[in-house]
């Protein structure tokens, strides 16, 4: 590979061992980069906007464990708050102050948030949402997007995105039929195509990435959002935005304040944690209220509202004020510019779609509308281009059905370097092809 001056020695070792016991060599399947073609990079440790692999080599990081990590890794304040929290105990299984803190952080940022409940993953938080959803409709079936994700629940592994569908499995074998006919899937940005599930089924819940970022980044057509929470209304459907990627990142109050178009419930996760195993769903108190033992809908967790987790969550959010989401904003744009402009310099054809703090380069002329048009990108370039940028002290998501995680340790001189290493990438890929 032209521009490789890296050794994998200690990586590749560890892969060894690692498939031995872990099934691919991983615990999450994005991790083990088989889309792009290559063997994992095992981290020995992080800081800021830098990474470190176990063989020395350094990268300007940009996955930011998927997103959690909005301030970079290792910030010296959430540190700290950790260590503190640890120094009182881990974990008592009663309720802690923190916790009221950070529901009354959430609230005040999101409105519609008026109670929430935490729980430790993304998957659990969007799996009790729609429990919740089903208890106050007294219906069942679902409506999803084709390419969304909303963790690896079984009803919801239908046509889902991220790590399948970087692994082109359609749904997962183990899933049984009973467990997705209760799910209908539409195609992204087809009102039509939700007008008519709307007619056909008694929907419980209709479930939303309002910013879909595992399938790339496929933001919603002009007033599809609010065509969403007019057919919810109008067809007595809950309305359930999964903010697990947007809430907290994209701006205060997460795709919602944004867009203006508030739902139901709400499911929070990767930043609500700060880099620790946190998330939650909520919405009115009338809603919330159902859930035990308030109310009669059973939902629990050892670890729910873990200490650790609730501090270094709080203090994420505390320090995310209005100068920060600028600055978020402010890096994005730079990086999408850079990047557009790298592509356009070795005329590969790309599209770079953005909104604050997230963003896709898509291996293709015209920006996806739906999973189908995102699945018609050119994967095996991206691929290349991502080992070209991996090669060259870059370490982008390595799958086109993911999102670049900006983050706010991004300074000048890590996006510098990204985008000369970004045209070297394209460079590379124009004069192979
Ligand atoms: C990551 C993610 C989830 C699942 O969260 P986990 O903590 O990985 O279980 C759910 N929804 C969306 C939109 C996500 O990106």
């Amino acid at each position: 590979m032209a521009g490789t001056s890296l050794t994998d020695a200690r990586s590749a070792e560890l892969y060894a061992r690692a498939v031995q016991r872990l099934p691919g060599g991983v615990n999450s399947p994005v991790r083990a980069m088989r889309a792009i073609g290559r063997d994992p990079l095992f981290v020995e440790r992080a800081e800021g906007a830098w990474l470190w692999d176990v063989d020395g080599n350094r990268y300007v990081d940009f996955i930011s464990s998927w997103g959690p990590l909005i301030h970079g890794h290792a910030h010296p304040e959430v540190l700290a708050a950790v260590a503190d929290a640890a120094s009182r105990g881990t974990t008592f299984g009663a309720p802690t102050a923190a916790e009221v803190d950070l529901a009354e952080e959430v609230a005040r940022r999101i409105p519609s948030v008026e109670m929430l409940r935490m729980t430790s993953s993304g998957t659990e938080a969007s799996m009790s949402a729609i429990r919740l959803a089903r208890a106050a409709t007294g219906r069942t079936t679902l409506l999803k997007f084709a390419g969304a994700y909303h963790g690896h629940l079984d009803g919801l592994l239908a046509e889902a995105g991220s790590g399948l569908a970087t692994q082109g499995i359609p749904s997962s074998p183990g899933v049984p039929e009973s467990a997705t006919a209760q799910t209908v899937v539409v195609p992204w940005n087809d009102g039509e195509a939700v007008a008519k599930a709307c007619a056909e089924h008694e929907l419980a819940a209709i479930l939303a990435e309002p910013y879909p970022a595992n399938m790339g980044l496929v933001p919603p057509v002009e007033g599809f959002l609010e065509l969403l929470r007019h057919q919810a209304d109008a067809c007595g459907a809950l309305l359930v935005f999964d903010e697990v990627i947007s809430g907290f990142r994209v701006g205060r109050g997460g795709a919602q304040e944004r867009e203006g178009v508030t739902p139901d419930l709400t499911v929070m996760g990767k930043v609500i944690g700060g880099g620790l195993p946190a998330a939650a769903y909520g919405g009115s108190r009338a809603l919330m209220e159902r859930i035990a033992p308030a109310g009669d809908v059973y939902q629990a967790g050892t670890l729910s509202g873990n200490p650790l987790a609730v501090a270094a969550g709080l203090t994420t959010l505390r320090l995310l004020d209005d100068e920060a989401y600028a600055r978020l904003a402010a890096t994005t744009d730079t990086l999408v510019a850079g990047l557009r402009d790298a592509a356009a310099g070795a005329r590969v054809p790309v599209s770079v779609v953005s909104v604050p703090g997230l963003l896709t380069v898509f291996f293709r002329e015209e920006a996806p509308r739906d999973y189908a048009e995102a699945q018609a990108c050119d994967h095996e370039a991206y691929a290349a281009w991502c080992r070209g940028l991996l090669a060259r002290g870059v370490y982008p998501p390595p799958s086109q059905y993911e999102a670049w995680f900006p983050s706010l340790a991004h300074e000048p001189e890590h996006l510098e370097l990204t985008l000369d290493a970004a045209a070297a990438a394209f460079a590379e890929l124009s004069a192979g092809a």
